[in-house]
């Protein structure tokens, strides 16, 4: 089956609709891109954080992969150094490993979120990330 998303030459993806919960910071953004878990077991979704945005610490029981597309992230995994990603990055995240990505200060980010193995369950959220985490990163 063929699914085409794209109507706008400058981005991929459609930003979608605007995420608003506890587990984000501020305003991100979600366009769903493949939702049939029962055939596939795995979703698809083209995320975008606002500048400064973030989410809460979290791990997903069946493993998630995220493809860098547009802009300059964050990525840490607990007890590790934040990462930053750009464009054209992969990371792969193996299945209840504890996390937390997003933008950086100053840049929009966005990645493709791959979340395998889907019917092992959602994602379980923890604690926010606080500033003093977010402002750990070192070139
Ligand atoms: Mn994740």
């Amino acid at each position: 089956m063929k699914t085409s998303n794209n109507k706008n030459a400058d981005i991929i993806f459609p930003k979608g609709v605007t995420i608003s919960n506890t587990n984000f910071t501020g305003i991100a953004w979600l366009q769903m891109l493949v939702t049939n878990q029962d055939t596939f077991d795995c979703m698809i979704g083209n995320v975008t954080f606002e500048p400064g945005v973030r989410n809460s610490w979290h791990s997903h029981p069946g493993g998630q992969i995220l493809l860098c597309t547009s802009g300059v992230g964050y990525y840490q995994e607990k007890g590790k150094a934040i990462q930053l990603l750009e464009k054209g990055d992969v990371i792969e995240i193996a299945p209840n490993i504890v996390h937390w990505h997003g933008a950086t200060p100053n840049s929009e980010f966005t990645h493709i979120a791959i979340s395998t193995k889907t019917n092992l369950g959602p994602a379980v959220w923890l604690e926010s990330v606080t500033d003093e985490e977010y402002n750990s990163y070192k070139e």
